[in-house]
């Protein structure tokens, strides 16, 4: 069952609201009847009409006009792709589907949404980077599918008579640091980013010191310098400019939190001739949402929502009983101030160590981590920081790397969940091999906000198309948890 916010009782005033409206033969007839009949009929309509939009508003708080959907928070009865959870990957997804048939009203789709407030949200607690610097080809070219779309946000996400979206977007390369050790892994992995066509430069430790002299470069081997398609910008306003472009052209937003599934039929034959007691037709529902397709885009939580659909429940060693390794991991990100630091050409800098920082704002502000080794991962149990991880893990790190913070003082902090996948910290993308109408998008373990807008075209292919086109994501599909592969990142963050 779906716990929702929506009940009969908010209906009933909608109904109510919308009776003045219902009448559609009346304007055809005074058409007819002359100029000033017209006149007065138009009148009289753009006053029924706020009259109407008054009543709207008094009935569900917070909705406004909408001339292609119905009501923002009222879902329908049924809907062709009801997305489970409605971050940056759900609205996304929901955006291309409806950039398939913009103006009709073929496709039904609906977001629900458990926390309006997106208080735990992986999206909204990132840090909003993009970077082309991935060892995976299939990772490279969804950042610059993604910062190619950033660069022209308007024409795909500006909507009619509402101000310009502005991202916030900082140009800012990505300055990977590497041992003696890791050298020949980043040269590897910048080879194959060149072949992708993204523009990484190498540095030696000495064009690394005149290029940034506030950099020790003790330890240090080689580095990667991202040129173009790097930097970061505000997730909060993609977000929002996402959910609010979808909404008009027609999704649906529910809000409510999935809890289970219903299914008409409980029985499935395999190719292999076995039946597996799994649900053909899933119903979520906040009052129920029939529906033909769900996509699990439920971020760090999509390995629960995975198991409501029955995956990972049968006997261990059958492919039912093979789980979505998708779970929260808490990281947390620190601010401070440091008034003697590197100045505005700050890249993102990953040090070898794997403590990262960046300028947050200007003004000697910086933001940065360090996500901890799996013997130190934190209970995931609250959203709380960990100020000593902060003092005895990181601070050594960065004052090493850049003596100028050793006078730094934190500011501010915070913490958030990796939608991390335990398997291969890579995202589990396509449908299950058994419940054929689920649809996963979900386990980017630290690289989802960047890869949303290309995640959701693709989806959006596999589901409309039966094959992916704008970049194939057939390795990312959930046959690898099947066949033991993994496909490793090596930059992972
Ligand atoms: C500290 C931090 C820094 C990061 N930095 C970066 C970065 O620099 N660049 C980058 O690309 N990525 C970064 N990420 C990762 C990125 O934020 C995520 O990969 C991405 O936001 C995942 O988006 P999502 O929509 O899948 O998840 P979310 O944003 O978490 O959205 C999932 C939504 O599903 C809802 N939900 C869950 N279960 C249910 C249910 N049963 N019913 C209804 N709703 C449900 C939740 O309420 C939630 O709003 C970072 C993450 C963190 C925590």
């Amino acid at each position: 069952m779906i716990r929702g916010r929506l009940s009969l009782g908010r209906l009933w005033p909608l109904a109510a609201a919308v009776r003045p409206f219902a009448s559609p033969v009346e304007p055809r007839r005074q058409f007819r009847a002359g100029r000033s009949r017209q006149r007065d009929f138009y009148q009289g309509f753009e006053k029924e009409m706020d009259l109407f939009r008054q009543r709207l508003k008094a009935a569900l708080p917070g909705t406004d006009w909408n001339p292609w959907g119905i009501s923002k928070d009222l879902p329908p009865e049924w809907a062709d792709v009801v997305i489970v959870g409605g971050g940056i990957i759900g609205w996304s997804i929901a955006f291309w589907l409806k950039m398939r048939e913009p103006h009709r009203n073929a496709l039904r789709v609906v977001v629900v949404e458990r926390d309006l407030q997106y208080t735990k949200a992986s999206t909204v607690l990132s840090v909003g980077g993009i970077r082309q610097q991935f060892s995976l080809p299939e990772n490279i070219r969804m950042s610059r599918f993604s910062a190619e779309f950033l660069r022209t946000v308007n024409d795909y996400l500006g909507v009619f008579n509402e101000p310009p979206i502005d991202i916030q977007f900082n140009p800012s390369g990505y300055l990977f640091l590497a041992t003696e050790e890791g050298a020949a892994v980043l040269e590897e992995n910048v080879q194959i980013q060149r072949m992708e066509g993204a523009e990484v430069s190498l540095l030696s430790p000495t064009q690394l010191k005149k290029t940034f002299p506030w950099v020790n470069t003790d330890g240090v081997a080689l580095a990667s310098y991202g040129l173009e398609n790097e930097g970061w910008f505000d997730p909060w306003t993609l977000l929002n400019a996402l959910r609010n472009k979808a909404m008009s052209m027609g999704v649906f937003q529910s809000v409510g939190e999935v809890t289970s599934f219903q299914c008409r039929s409980n029985e499935m034959v395999t190719a292999d001739g076995e039946i597996v007691d799994f649900p053909r037709i899933m119903v979520a529902n906040t009052p129920p949402i029939r529906c033909a397709i769900v996509v699990n885009a439920a971020g760090a939580w999509s390995g629960k929502l995975a198991e409501m659909a029955g995956v990972g429940t049968g006997p261990p060693e059958s492919l039912a009983g093979i789980k979505l390794p998708v779970e929260p991991k808490k990281r947390y990100v620190y601010v401070w101030h440091c008034p003697n630091g590197p100045g505005l050409e700050t890249p993102m800098l990953i040090d070898s160590t794997g403590a990262y920082f960046r300028r947050e704002g200007i003004g000697g502000n910086y933001l940065g981590s360090l996500s901890p080794t799996e013997e130190e991962e934190p209970d995931t149990q609250d959203l709380e920081v960990d100020h000593e991880f902060f003092q005895e893990k990181i601070w050594p790190k960065l004052a090493h790397r850049v003596p100028a913070f050793e006078s730094l003082k934190v500011k501010s902090s915070w913490a958030g969940y990796y939608d991390y996948n335990t398997f291969d910290q890579n995202p589990v993308i396509g449908t299950h091999p058994l419940v054929q109408n689920l649809y996963f998008a979900s386990g980017f373990s630290g690289h989802g906000l960047q890869h949303s807008l290309a995640v959701g075209k693709c989806v959006t292919e596999l589901i409309l198309d039966g094959e992916y086109k704008t970049v194939d994501l057939r390795r990312f599909s959930f046959d690898r948890l099947i066949k033991g592969e993994k496909i490793l990142e090596k930059n992972i963050i």
